[in-house]
């Protein structure tokens, strides 16, 4: 995810870029770049870091021009460095691109390029789409708004995009598909198109948002053409918008954790884009195929993390485990370091990090290293610290968290979970062939199903205003919920400060019944699949203590609902993709206490979104 703005009229455009870019921070800022038209061709500026730091960098340029192009990163192909940073130019330097997205097909694309010598000189995909849009255009001798049309026919993958063409003086050409693109439609017939409206609001109130597959053409004092990837003409309903700048950063959400919870839909789709293909039934995790037979040899994997990506690794264990049948062990980074562990060459380590900077993961791998293990990171952070220290990885493409409480970051780092033991385990063949098939086929429609648990947001807030006043939490989960009760658990205390424990059923007896009355809210995760049974007796213990219930419960369940004081019902799911479902409630409950109580949800005391200490 990143941040685009683009300009064209009769005003300077670089201040209007440059403080649309301020807005888009939130979206990316690993990276940033602007290019803009000048009469003997376009200049482009970029540099690794945030906007001010372009800002500083270009204030001695000579940055006048009416059209331009800027981007803020947030990396997904290629560490972030002023290379890869955004707008690229394409062979020639006639056409520049800022986009946002994923071009999922870029291999593809890149080989046709290699065959026609075109040199590249970033890591991205980008680059690989603005040549191959070039390519089209002097292999048709089209204009680049009819060249990009049919580019993009051949483009599999996500993007918002906006280019301008040196030959066309101007004009600028956008267009999107599962990324957003807002146009904003000036006084004087300018544009200026961004991410969102946030950097348009300033100059605009008239909007039209571009849909999916269109392709608009914007030159100032003209009307705006948009087209179908198809050619059909397509008549912009333009609405006004109304919304303040702080609300429209966060997408009309009270928090950045809210809207965070929200896009878990897109963001788990993210996590398996290009990665998953439900018709072929095929997973490829091209990060790390070629150590796939290392990791199948290894005698076990060790995953280390700390909080919520801990919690992932317990999901993960699970997973592997049964899937792939490879022993697996779960350590915090910080007790791992410290105390000289077994490590040996076949054991695979896997470090857990949104931010991939997590000082205690970090040390926990170097160690691991120096005793020769192979190393893989789960991180959300394209090029960051454990992205570069291990020796290959997978990342979550959950795009930027906001938010210190993670939660995209966990489904996401749960999905990528999944996808490595469905891969390792078909590999194996420990999977009967219907199994993988069926959770290919389900995982694909995970997005859906989150998407339907979100529905549930009215009646978990009804249940947040019941127990906020409460003091302690207990939630408990049995087998692969066991992890999602631990993560429940840390959301209330990161967020709302009220204590809270996480514990696996069946240990309660073992102590925590003792602190079970009226005032001990008991928060259970009872899902049809996997020792149903069970923890419907443990429902049972609690409610002959005259404990409080709320139960997440598959669809349609009357055992539990009879027992439980409130029950949130998740879609019916294999075993394997409950914590996805099952951690969304947890997430809207955390969320919901805390407002009720006034507390700071983006930004709990004491806490850091990148922990970057021991
Ligand atoms: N895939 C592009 C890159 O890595 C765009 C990134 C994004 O939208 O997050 O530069």
């Amino acid at each position: 995810m990143c941040g685009i703005v683009g300009y064209t009229g009769d005003r300077e455009a670089f201040p209007i870029l440059i403080n649309g870019l301020k807005k888009l921070e939130y979206r990316g800022y690993d990276s940033a770049g602007i290019a803009l038209e000048k009469e003997d061709g376009i200049v482009v500026y970029k540099t690794e870091g945030k906007v001010s730091r372009l800002e500083e960098m270009v204030k001695d340029k000579d940055l006048s021009s009416r059209t331009g192009i800027a981007h803020t990163r947030w990396a997904t192909h290629g560490v972030p460095n002023a290379v890869n940073a955004h707008p690229h130019l394409s062979a020639s330097g006639k056409l520049a691109i800022v986009h946002n997205g994923i071009i999922e097909n870029y291999q593809v694309l890149k080989e046709a390029l290699e065959q026609d010598g075109i040199p590249l000189k970033s890591e991205t995909d980008t680059e690989i789409l603005v040549n191959f849009i070039e390519k089209i255009k002097n292999e048709t001798g089209k204009n680049l708004f009819e060249a990009t049309q049919l580019a993009l026919k051949r483009v599999v993958g996500a993007y918002a995009i906006v280019l301008m063409d040196a030959d066309a003086p101007g004009r600028l050409v956008v267009a999107r598909k599962g990324s957003p693109l807002v146009i904003g439609l000036g006084k004087n017939k300018d544009y200026i198109v961004a991410s969102d409206a946030s950097p348009i609001i300033a100059q605009t109130k008239t909007v039209y948002y571009l849909d999916e597959d269109e392709v608009g053409l914007l030159e100032p004092g003209k009307e705006m053409i948009i087209k179908t990837l198809d050619n059909k003409k397509v008549n912009p309903r333009l609405t006004e918008l109304d919304m303040t700048i702080e609300e429209l950063e966060k997408g009309g959400f009270e928090y950045f954790m809210l809207k965070e919870i929200y896009e878990q839909p897109k963001s788990v789709y993210d996590s398996m884009r290009g990665r998953i293909h439900p018709g072929k039934k095929i997973i490829r995790l091209g990060g790390i195929e070629p150590y796939e037979n290392h990791i199948l040899e290894a005698d076990r994997i060790i995953m280390v993390g700390c909080g919520t990506s801990w919690h992932a690794g317990l999901v993960g264990e699970y997973m592997i485990e049964e899937l792939a049948r490879i022993p697996v062990e779960v350590e915090y980074g910080s007790e791992f370091r410290y105390r000289n562990p077994v490590i040996r060459p076949r054991d695979v380590v896997i470090g857990i990090s949104q931010s991939g900077e997590t000082a205690d993961t970090l040390a926990a791998l170097k160690l691991a290293k120096e005793k020769g293990a192979l190393l893989l990171g789960i991180c959300n952070v394209v090029g960051s610290s454990i992205a570069r220290e291990t020796h290959a990885g997978i990342y979550t493409h959950a795009g930027p968290e906001i938010g210190v409480a993670s939660t995209k970051a966990f489904t996401a780092q749960v999905t990528v979970l999944l996808l490595l033991a469905l891969r390792l385990g078909y590999l194996k063949g420990t999977i009967p062939r219907e199994r993988y098939e069926a959770l290919i086929e389900e995982l694909a429609k995970a997005p859906d199903l989150i998407e339907k648990v979100l529905q549930t947001d009215l009646q978990v807030q009804q249940i947040a205003r019941h127990y906020k006043d409460m003091k302690n939490f207990l939630y408990l989960g049995r087998g692969i919920n066991f992890p999602v009760a631990l993560e429940g658990a840390l959301k209330l205390k990161e967020i709302s400060y009220i204590h809270a424990e996480g514990y696996p059923a069946a240990e309660m007896k073992h102590g925590p019944i003792a602190l079970i009355d009226e005032n001990m809210p008991v928060v259970v995760i009872a899902t049809k699949k996997g020792n149903y049974d069970k923890i419907v007796s443990n429902i049972r213990e609690i409610k002959a203590r005259n404990g409080r219930i709320i139960a997440i419960v598959t669809e349609g369940d009357k055992q539990v609902a009879a027992l439980a004081d409130h029950t949130i019902e998740i879609p019916e799911a294999d075993e394997m993709l409950s914590p996805l479902l099952a951690t969304i409630p947890l997430q809207l409950l955390a969320y919901h206490i805390a407002v009720m109580l006034g507390r700071d949800v983006d930004k709990p005391r004491n806490l850091a979104k990148s922990v970057t200490v021991e």
